[in-house]
């Protein structure tokens, strides 16, 4: 159930509303829009009777919702969020680019990757810290280090940090350095990670799960968001199939359908989505004809050196190519790169 409140609706009477939920058992979220306030009612088990509020001062309408997932449907918030990330924005119409390395692995690295994606257009710098690794035999990250080599990367290029917490223990920490806090594809259904993240109220960006559905990639945001948390992106990133050319099967298809579920921002991996260097850039162009609002590559200024993910990893020509191509298609459907 949603509550639309009027336009003018007094703080007062939103409170009365929110009281009224949690005399029913139930827990009421407030949901900012352009125009009105609207308040989310989650915890229901079965239908609830919009008579309880309809006669309430300053209610407007009350709507049943049929997603299960609720809080983050367009059903809820027919409007785009757009996330604000220490004075950029993600979403709102714009191309946002994110690049960088796999993973931090030098001060020179992570630094002249940083300067180099900023000067040909990218807007937020990625690098990992905590690696999720497949092989514990593998690079781990430089962990504090590789965070504190990203916020000199962050001061020298003034790009906001996306890099990604693995568990709650860390967060803390990781939250200290990151602009966006990313959860990677193997734990997107890690409950508390997910709840902890929503409470600390910082821009996430939520990976779909190697084998997840949209369903449940939807449900997981809606974790955050019930958390009051909804500065949330969600990052296509490819999904596990029966092909082994390439090592994820990009889901494209999915972009303009996510649109249409959820107000969130959709960004696209392609590095991840296919794994090799060289399909990176015709598909990071896809995305962008698909209709998402940002793309995630992988940058290295040597991949054939690269600790983690080199074979995906684009060449600084490599990524002043796909800028440029990126700026075609986009500028052809008429959206600016941020
Ligand atoms: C990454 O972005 O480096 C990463 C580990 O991604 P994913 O969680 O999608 O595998
Ligand atoms: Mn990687």
């Amino acid at each position: 159930m949603l509550i639309m409140m009027q336009s003018d609706a007094s703080r007062e009477q939103i409170d009365r509303v929110c009281e009224r939920i949690r005399e029913l058992g139930l827990t009421p979220n407030e949901i900012p829009g352009a125009m009105r306030l609207a308040i989310g009612i989650t915890g229901n088990k079965g239908p609830v009777d919009p008579a309880h509020f309809t006669r309430l001062a300053g209610v407007q309408d009350a709507v049943p919702v049929s997603r299960p997932y609720k809080l983050v449907s367009r059903e809820v918030k027919p409007e785009s969020t757009v996330v604000e990330i220490a004075g950029r924005r993600l979403g709102g119409g714009a191309l946002a680019v994110i690049a960088g390395p796999c993973s931090v692995e030098s001060k020179e690295q992570v630094l002249a990757t940083a300067r180099h994606v900023r000067e040909h257009g990218a807007s937020f710098l990625r690098g990992g810290a905590f690696k999720p690794r497949t092989s514990p035999y593998d690079f781990q990250g430089l962990r504090e280090e590789g965070l504190m080599l990203l916020a000199e990367a962050r001061e020298a290029t003034g790009l906001p940090i996306v890099t990604e917490v693995k568990d709650t223990e860390t967060l803390p920490l990781v939250a200290r350095y990151a602009d966006v806090l990313q959860i990677g594809a193997r734990n997107m259904q890690n409950y508390s990670l997910l709840e902890a993240v929503g409470a600390l109220g910082k821009p996430v960006m939520l990976k779909r799960g190697l084998a997840s559905t949209v369903k449940e990639w939807l449900m997981a945001a809606e974790y955050v968001a019930a958390r009051g948390n909804y500065q949330v992106i969600l990052c296509e990133r490819g999904i596990r199939t029966f092909e082994t050319l390439t090592r994820n099967t990009l889901d494209l298809g999915v972009v303009p359908l996510v649109r249409g579920l959820t107000h969130l921002p959709i960004v696209v991996d392609p590095s991840h989505g296919t794994g090799v260097a060289q399909a990176v850039g015709p598909m990071a162009r896809a995305a962008v004809a698909a209709g998402c609002d940002g793309v995630m590559v992988e940058v290295h200024p040597r991949p054939e050196n690269a600790l983690s993910d080199g074979p995906q990893a684009l060449t600084f020509d490599m990524f002043a190519q796909v800028m440029d191509d990126l700026r075609k298609v986009a500028g052809a459907l008429g959206q600016p790169v941020a």
